[in-house]
């Protein structure tokens, strides 16, 4: 199929500098968890890229120096010749199928910690990210010497043969830390006037111009917004991009500071598509040179309506070319009911938020290019075909397994699940507030079912062991997903909760609350959080809307703890705030009774007055049917079944990520001498010595 003729804007190639973008996708410099470290693993996400059809794909943060490293964050680097080689293998991937590669050159000034055992250098002392450090405010000679490292890696990076050089400043990254009032203090030629805090950066850029300018085009980064105090007025913003414009091929349009992070990578949960527009949308008003910005955004109409706007040339994406590397190419075969659209919930910056690389809760095959060389719209055909396979549920595990299988080729899936609908447990949590977008897992899902001949979803079944067995199947997988406890159960509320019983009246999980409209027999309510993620705070916002008096309660340090990695955490607490719903932390609930609950607090015991209290303590896995098939293999083997397997939630409530990974996993393995278990993995070794490769010896 053909592109769609009002998409043809997209795909003009455009000039930055001295290099030409083949069309106007672009993937913006994003954190991979791989680093200069696993130069095959980045080289593999980011060539996968570049082979979907993304003009250009950029590294992660890539430190010009030690002294700005953000060790145990993985970060690419240019500190010497080794990470030209390793960093040479991502332009080599990316080339190979016709993109641009972007090297994000980064001094993160305060706002990192490293292992150099420098000190971190800071524009004015005004101690940053929370750490007990205060800077070495810079003087003369450190401008000199981080200007110095700038060009050294840039220089770098042209040998490694990148086509596009950042001299990064968005974030509140160094250069903009000089160039906000909020971080310079300054009283010299580098601080005070607008002209005076741009010099750093101003002539940073000259120097690089000057170094490699005729040969990569230069890129910046900005924040534009009015979103955080520790950026410039949108106005001065505007303003530096006019003082720099001559230097700078491509601008780099984006919000906030790297402590406010979540407004910038904001989830979906708070942000529209879009929604960095009405502040980046402006630096048109100061430049001619291609502009492009990101903001989630997966919907090629709205690409279209902004390029044709002139607000932007180029369409920049992190999170959606990670749920979708051949977004673009599916744009351009007119393929757009198989994109595969980010959900917005922020589970790969929660990985590399834990110093993993990242994953994916749309793309189970993200992150695993290289070490298990997965290919995002390829499967292998299956080794044995001829078998019918049979899938117990269809939650996102069981979706995910059944559309592989099918693509596999097997000869015939059953996707039996005991509800009339696709989705196991986002059927209901796709109903909270702010988890709507969350429903693409299933959406996009649904129509790859539809699409497979040889995948059948049979609704409405509820299957048992014997049912399972006479089913004619020679291959089982259940998939039957998890529930929340009943009965308060969790290590953290040191649970099961005496009192806590979701038969009465008072007592309630989620699921009876958005599935069977149980509510309490009372206007106060406590939902009791021990997980701090999505789920609770979601239950109180629900309730909240229908005008319940809402308090919620964790044991937790803070509301929606976990959410911190999402980056959502401080949005989601703000959120309810404004609400009214109360937030009590550090309080363990102890009995449940009519009427309320007793707990103990931080300041020690005491009575929580509520009608009625909502357990969202921890999930158990449904792994009643695996357990039972498992523990009769006589009666499998003589029902004809070669394997039974578990996947997903019943195996172990995990992540939406992990669930469909899990799926997908299984489903490209079945042929294993033991599918349960994962096939080894490529694993990268640092074997060389550092004097073999920059051949000098470390004293
Ligand atoms: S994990 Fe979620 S937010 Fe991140 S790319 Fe995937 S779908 Fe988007």
């Amino acid at each position: 199929m053909a592109r769609d003729a009002k998409y043809d804007i997209l795909f003009e190639p455009i000039r930055i500098g001295p290099k030409t973008l083949r069309n106007r996708f672009y993937q913006v410099p994003h954190c991979s968890g791989f680093g200069s470290g696993k130069p095959w693993s980045q080289a593999g996400h980011r060539g996968m890229k570049a082979e979907g059809g993304w003009g250009a794909v950029c590294t992660e943060f890539a430190p010009v120096s030690p002294e700005t490293d953000e060790n145990p964050y993985p970060s690419a680097r240019m500190w010497d010749d080794g990470d030209v080689r390793a960093l040479g293998l991502m332009a080599s991937a990316a080339h190979a199928h016709g993109a641009l590669a972007g090297i994000e050159l980064h001094h993160g000034g305060i706002h990192c910690s490293n292992e150099s055992r420098q000190p971190v250098l800071t524009v004015s002392p005004v101690a940053g990210d929370g750490l007990p450090i205060v800077g070495q405010t810079m003087q003369a000679g450190d401008i000199r010497r981080v200007q110095e490292d700038w060009v050294a890696a840039a220089r770098r990076a042209q040998a490694a043969e990148y086509d596009i050089v950042y001299v990064y400043g968005g974030h509140t990254y160094l250069p903009m830390q000089f160039l906000s009032p909020f971080y310079n203090k300054r009283t010299d030629e580098y601080g005070g006037s607008l002209e005076n805090r741009a010099r750093f950066w101003l002539e940073t850029l000259e120097l690089v111009r000057g170094a490699v300018g005729d040969t990569c085009a230069i890129a910046v980064r900005i924040s534009v917004d009015e979103v955080t105090p520790a950026t410039v007025p949108v106005e001065e913003a505007l303003e530096f991009v006019r003082m720099a414009d001559h230097l700078v091929d491509l601008w780099d349009v984006n919000v906030s500071s790297i402590v406010e992070w979540g407004k910038d990578a904001g989830g979906s949960r708070f942000y529209p598509e879009g929604y960095q527009l009405q502040w980046t949308g402006r630096v048109r008003e100061a430049t001619a040179k291609p502009i492009v910005g990101v903001s989630r955004m997966t919907s090629p109409d709205l690409m279209v309506e902004i390029v044709s706007s002139g607000k932007w040339d180029i369409i920049g994406a992190a999170r959606p070319s990670i749920a979708d590397p051949f977004l673009p190419r599916k744009i351009e075969e007119g393929r757009l009911d198989d994109i595969r659209e980010c959900i917005g919930g922020n589970q790969c910056i929660a990985a590399v938020s834990r110093s993993h690389h990242l994953s994916c809760s749309q793309n189970a095959t993200a992150g695993e290019e290289y070490r298990r060389g997965w290919h995002p719209e390829e499967v292998p055909p299956a080794e044995n075909k001829d078998r019918d396979v049979l899938v117990v549920g269809a939650g996102p595990a069981g979706m995910e397994c059944a559309i592989v299988l099918g693509r596999r080729g097997l000869r015939r899936v059953h996707l039996v699940d005991a509800e009339a609908e696709l989705g196991g447990n986002l059927r209901w949590l796709t109903r909270l507030p702010g988890l709507g977008q969350w429903a693409r897992v299933v959406n996009y899902r649904r129509i790859q079912l539809d699409k497979l001949a040889n995948v059948e979803f049979v609704p409405g079944t509820r299957l048992d062991a014997a049912a399972v067995r006479d089913y004619g199947a020679a291959v089982v997988v259940v998939a039957t997903g998890a529930r929340w406890a009943a009965d308060g159960l969790n290590g953290v509320t040191r649970g099961p909760i005496p009192g806590a019983d979701a038969g009465l009246a008072h007592v309630l999980t989620p699921e009876q609350v958005v599935l069977e409209g149980k509510r309490p027999p009372g206007k106060r309510v406590v939902v009791y959080d021990g997980e701090g993620y999505v789920t609770g705070v979601g239950v109180a916002e629900l309730l909240r809307g229908e005008g319940y008096d809402v308090e919620i309660v964790s044991p937790l340090v803070s509301i929606a703890q976990q959410s911190d990695l999402n980056l959502e955490g401080v949005l989601i607490r703000e959120h309810l705030r404004n609400l009214g719903v109360q937030q009590r932390t550090l309080t363990t609930i102890t009995e449940i009774r009519s009427g309320g609950a007793l707990a103990e607090g931080f300041d020690g015991p005491l009575e929580l007055e509520a009608d009625g209290v909502v357990l969202v303590t921890q999930r158990l896995a449904n792994e009643q049917l695996f357990v039972e098939l498992d523990s009769d293999r006589g009666a499998l083997e003589a029902a004809g079944i070669q394997g039974a397997y578990r996947i997903g939630d019943c195996t172990a409530p995990r992540t939406l990520a992990d669930a469909v990974f899990d799926g997908h996993r299984l489903a490209r393995e079945l042929e294993s001498d033991d599918p349960s278990r994962p096939r080894p993995v490529l694993r990268e070794w640092a074997m060389h010595r550092a004097e073999d490769v920059v051949g000098a010896a470390v004293g």
